[in-house]
């Protein structure tokens, strides 16, 4: 009798175990389910056909993405879809890009419409809808240049640069030196950058899922520093600066976090071209960004090779 009962005891815990295993596993990024998440490029006056592999291979060695990729070539005045990923509907190739967000939880533009081709009214409608319908969308370094004529998505995105962007589009947004974020009204053009060096990125909101953990302090490789960014700059979380000391002498913002109705939108200005994509600094806020803008949270690491102050880490 008493054997019996340690038996069944000792089934009890075991039992008890198991379930307390399988809750503690819901918090690791491999057991969770995979964001559904869209790319899209082939328009970019940027590496594009480089940079797209390189950032699918990032989200989805983190175990926590899917990643499809629809490439859209310039038809006259509109786009047209040129490949889509083997998961995606083939029929859609060679029509007009048309609505297909809903089927994603994450997009990030890889695009940048540099040949001046536009989506269709149709497409833009679906978009704004889908973003504030609360899906994520993530703004990757020159897609913050394209659709300067396309309001929402400039409120999406908070600020833009070039396609003759100025006081008209919004006020440049910067932080001062004694901590304070600036809008500037004032006159001049949107966007630039000076030559490319391995700057330092300042954590302005440690508490952001986003930016905890991450260092107060932390270098990136060589790259393009975005400045004189301008635009509505509304329901903006600066999430991180680097100070442009060869141009502006400014806290220009690097990273930033946008609410847009019940969307969120992550801005990322750094990664010119893949040697940028290999730098830590890079790649951990990169899918951060991205997997906070799909779900509101953060479940990935801070990786163990994350810079200091001093130092880039490239990752080869
Ligand atoms: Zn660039």
């Amino acid at each position: 009798m008493r054997l019996q009962k340690l038996f069944i005891v000792i089934i009890c815990v075991f039992g008890m175990l198991s379930v307390l295993n399988s809750s503690t596993q819901i918090v690791l990024g491999d057991q969770l389910p995979k964001i559904k998440t869209l790319i899209i490029d082939g328009d970019n006056n940027h590496n594009w056909k480089g940079t797209t592999p390189v950032l699918r291979k990032i989200l989805e060695d983190s175990g926590r993405f899917n990643v499809d990729v629809i490439t859209l070539v310039k038809d006259e005045n509109k786009y047209n879809v040129e490949t889509v990923t083997a998961n995606l509907n083939q029929n859609l190739v060679g029509n007009e890009f048309s609505p297909v967000f809903d089927q994603f939880d994450l997009v990030v533009s890889n695009f940048n419409n540099h040949r001046g081709g536009a989506w269709s009214n149709e497409t833009r409608a679906a978009f704004e809808k889908y973003v504030s319908n609360g899906h994520g969308f993530v703004v990757y370094h020159a897609a913050d240049n394209a659709f300067r004529e396309w309001k929402e998505y400039n409120k999406m995105i908070a600020f833009g640069g070039w396609g003759g962007r100025n006081q008209t589009d919004g006020p440049y947004l910067y932080i001062n030196d004694e901590g304070k974020i600036i809008r500037d009204t004032s006159d001049g053009n949107g966007g630039s950058h000076g030559k490319q060096w391995a700057f330092l990125i300042t954590n302005r909101e440690p508490e952001h899922p986003i930016m905890k953990g991450l260092p107060k302090e932390f270098r990136h490789s060589n790259d393009e520093l975005y400045d004189k960014m301008r635009g509505p700059a509304e329901n903006v979380t600066i999430l991180a600066t680097a100070y442009a000391q060869d141009t502006t002498k400014r806290h220009e913002p690097m990273l930033l976090a946008i609410d847009y109705g019940k969307g969120r939108v992550f801005h990322t200005t750094l990664g010119h071209d893949t040697a940028q994509l290999k730098s830590v600094a890079f790649i951990a806020t990169f899918l951060r960004g991205a997997e906070w803008a799909a779900t509101g949270n953060v479940t990935l690491p801070v990786p163990n090779d994350m810079p200091d102050k001093d130092s880039p880490v490239i990752r080869e």
